[in-house]
């Protein structure tokens, strides 16, 4: 069996969807690229997320025929595939139905930034327009909906997240439902204060320089 590391990440990931409380039963999906084989592991349809095992993770190609496996895959590829296909600085997807996203999602409104937090995502999370779930018409307009930005909603569905890995993703993925929760919780008893496009770049710029610096 082949992509060892990458099919122990679609399972352990997968796991965690569930304990960051991203999505319930087998809800949401997610995948990692391959770009030198132009393949991507995609996790299975329907299948518990505590029950899938390496060889249930589906390989697949970009036009989503399946290479490896004998399960079907996640009936969103097509959600997937389309950002390996036109952003080279994607590498993986996560898509799930999480609460607060969910309910925001369902009121078709784009989040603003109400928490610096938002830069790890963009200048805003905006909301597609409502297309049916598992087809072209829903992975043309998350592409269109998502621009330069690493989360969006689908209108009536959940949630997207990309990034240059699947930690990076699940990351956005978690911060795309802490700001609609956030911004639930905050409009629920106010008006939440949204920091202006100079406060935001200046976390953009600050967020730069995070983190530990890296060895040389
Ligand atoms: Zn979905």
């Amino acid at each position: 069996m082949d992509y060892i590391k990458e099919r122990t990440q679609i399972v352990e990931y997968g796991k965690k969807l569930i304990e960051n409380h991203l999505t319930t039963g087998t809800g949401g999906n997610l995948s990692i690229y391959i770009p030198k084989q132009k393949k991507i592991l995609i996790s299975p349809s329907g299948i518990d997320y505590y029950q899938t095992k390496l060889e249930d993770v589906c390989v697949m190609d970009l036009d989503g025929h399946v290479l490896e496996g004998n399960r079907k895959p996640s009936s969103e590829y097509a959600l997937h595939t389309i950002f390996y296909k036109n952003n080279p600085n994607v590498r993986a997807v996560v898509h799930a139905h999480a609460d607060y996203a969910t309910a925001c999602a369902c009121l078709n409104i784009d989040i603003p930034p109400l928490h610096y937090i938002m830069a790890d995502i963009g200048d805003k999370i905006r909301c597609t327009n409502y297309k049916i779930y598992g087809s072209q018409e829903i992975a043309d307009e998350a592409y269109r909906v998502m621009g330069p930005n690493k989360g969006i909603l689908l209108a009536n569905h959940g949630l997207l997240a990309i990034g240059k890995d699947i930690d990076d993703a699940m990351g956005i993925a978690r911060n795309i439902e802490m700001m609609c929760k956030l911004y639930i919780r905050a409009s629920s008893i106010g008006n939440p204060v949204i920091l202006s496009d100079e406060q935001m770049a200046a976390v953009k710029k600050k967020f730069e320089t995070y983190g530990q610096p890296k060895v040389k």
